[in-house]
């Protein structure tokens, strides 16, 4: 008898992945939802025994055969495409290509042909999990080894989440073999950590990983974070300062030192703060085409367009100091460094903010009392870094609740409203969507380094030169009285 097929009654679970989509698809039937404790499977062609036979093999239980029409079916198929779940993953393995260097430039290849198909269910896991991180704006893939099994986790606006159900402990070093061969890294070196780098096009558009694997007590664990430049250029459109996150005094004190012709601006924060996000706001408010403004970075994380951006390439030995000192045979006038973390590029950086660049960078330091410290701890003379910075910005990121499922805590009076994060399906259950920057910034004045000239303690007198009203903690407390996050978030961020 032939039923119509609905798209209720397909066991999603049973065509997840592109491989087993397409096993199914090939033999024109799909797997059904258990009923009565039976296994339907509905197909459109005539009755074929050896397919019964294949279905029960692959399912490990009884089948029954139900015949659908082949129209129902057809829609059917058409309704999980467009609900964008899992058949497009049907058409992803073959859609990714890794860009290959070789002599003659970059060579497009299908990620399936690199390195045979000997593990074909871990060459699947891997395609899926960078598919889906692709999909749900993952920061990060985290291959986690611990006795028990591996855990994968996503890294999405700041916060880990489990990718998939616990993983036996065994596809751990094949997991981790698959992405040292698409990274080009040592494949019997496992003892030490080693760090590389792929690249993929995907639906058009190319998108960089970086990858560190680091040996721990029960096998290697990777990372794979993800740099998508097509994410990052959207977002970098309407993003001056202001569309990030600042405001008032700080984001006045910001602007005031980034219009400066000349001076440093130093940002702090720890990883993954949005430190090189404010840099590129900066700069993209500067960018009118009179200067001409530079940047070294590792790596180029948003494109700007009229600027000269030099990645950072350290095994072809081209290190931040390196690229500095190239760099001033352009004769720039604005400069960006990503990161100063070694005393050469401190050096360099300095000199140019003293002698009529704007230089503007990132230092990794947890506040922006830290910063001169770190830079003097580094070898740098106190009283030229003093001369030279204009301001310094301690930042943070600070996710916001997601406006269709945020719930008013009970009892609170309405001036003292405060929200908690839920969860539903326009923020993937987490609560929250989307982030913004708070900062606290100290604004080096003449009178402050007068003041940090007479004073034994320094320290004292940059903390003192924040107004409570300006840190951090004041900035997020904005945040959470303007119902835009909740305490729990703010706590997190402010005071750990
Ligand atoms: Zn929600």
């Amino acid at each position: 008898m032939t039923e119509p097929l609905s798209l209720e009654d397909i066991d999603v679970a049973l065509v997840e992945g592109a491989a087993d989509t397409r096993w199914w698809v090939d033999r024109k039937c799909l797997p059904l939802k258990k009923s009565d404790s039976r296994r339907y499977v509905a197909g459109y062609a005539d009755y074929d025994p050896f397919v019964h036979q294949e279905a029960e093999d692959r399912l490990g239980d009884r089948v029954f055969f139900r015949h659908c029409s082949e129209e129902s079916f057809a829609s059917v198929l058409e309704h999980l495409k467009r609900a964008g779940t899992q058949l497009r993953t049907a058409t992803t393995d073959a859609a990714l290509k890794l860009v290959v260097e070789n002599s003659e430039g970059e060579v497009l290849q299908d990620i399936d042909a690199i390195g045979g198909l000997d593990d074909a269910p871990v060459v699947k896991l891997l395609n899926t999990l960078i598919v889906t991180s692709l999909a749900r704006e993952v920061s990060d893939i985290h291959i986690e080894t611990y006795e028990a099994g591996i855990e994968v986790k996503y890294r999405i606006h700041g916060q880990l989440y489990p990718a998939t159900d616990p993983l036996e402990a065994s596809i751990g070093p094949r997991l981790v073999s698959r992405i040292k061969v698409i990274s080009d890294l040592n494949i019997s070196e496992r003892r030490v950590p080693q760090d590389g780098r792929f690249k993929l096009v995907y639906q058009g558009r190319k998108i960089d990983f970086r990858v560190s694997i680091i040996p721990a007590a029960y096998g290697e664990n990777a990372v794979i974070r993800v740099l998508d430049n097509r994410k990052s250029l959207q977002s970098l459109d309407r993003h001056g300062l202001e569309d990030i996150g600042l405001e008032g005094e700080s984001l006045r004190m910001i602007r005031k030192a980034v219009h400066a012709p000349y001076g440093m601006i130093l940002v702090s924060g720890p990883t993954g703060s949005g430190k090189s996000t404010t840099l590129h706001a900066a700069i993209s408010e500067i960018n009118s085409g009179h200067d001409k403004i530079v940047t070294i970075e590792d790596p180029v994380e948003y494109q700007i367009p009229g600027v000269m951006q030099i990645p950072v390439n350290e095994d072809k030995g081209l290190t931040f100091s390196v690229g500095l000192r190239s760099l001033l045979r352009h004769d720039p006038d604005k400069i960006l460094v990503g990161e100063i973390r070694d005393q050469e590029t401190a050096r360099i950086a300095l000199q140019l903010a003293l002698t009529g660049h704007l230089v503007m960078s990132t230092v990794h330091a947890n506040d922006a009392r830290d910063v001169l410290f770190r830079l003097e701890n580094i070898g740098l003379d106190r009283n030229a870094l003093f001369t030279a910075v204009k301001c310094i910005v301690s930042q943070r990121l600070i996710r916001l609740l997601c406006e269709h499922c945020k719930v008013r805590e009970a009892g609170e009076a309405a001036e003292q409203a405060e929200y908690i994060a839920a969860g539903c399906a326009q923020c993937a259950d987490t609560g929250y969507s989307g982030r913004t920057i708070i900062c606290e910034v100290i604004e080096v004045t003449d009178e402050l380094r007068a003041q940090l000239s007479g004073s034994p303690n320094s320290r004292e007198v940059l903390a003192a030169s924040i107004s409570p009203d300006n840190n951090l903690r004041a900035s997020a407390v904005r945040l959470l009285r303007a119902g835009l996050t909740s305490r729990s978030e703010i706590d997190r961020v402010t005071l750990s």
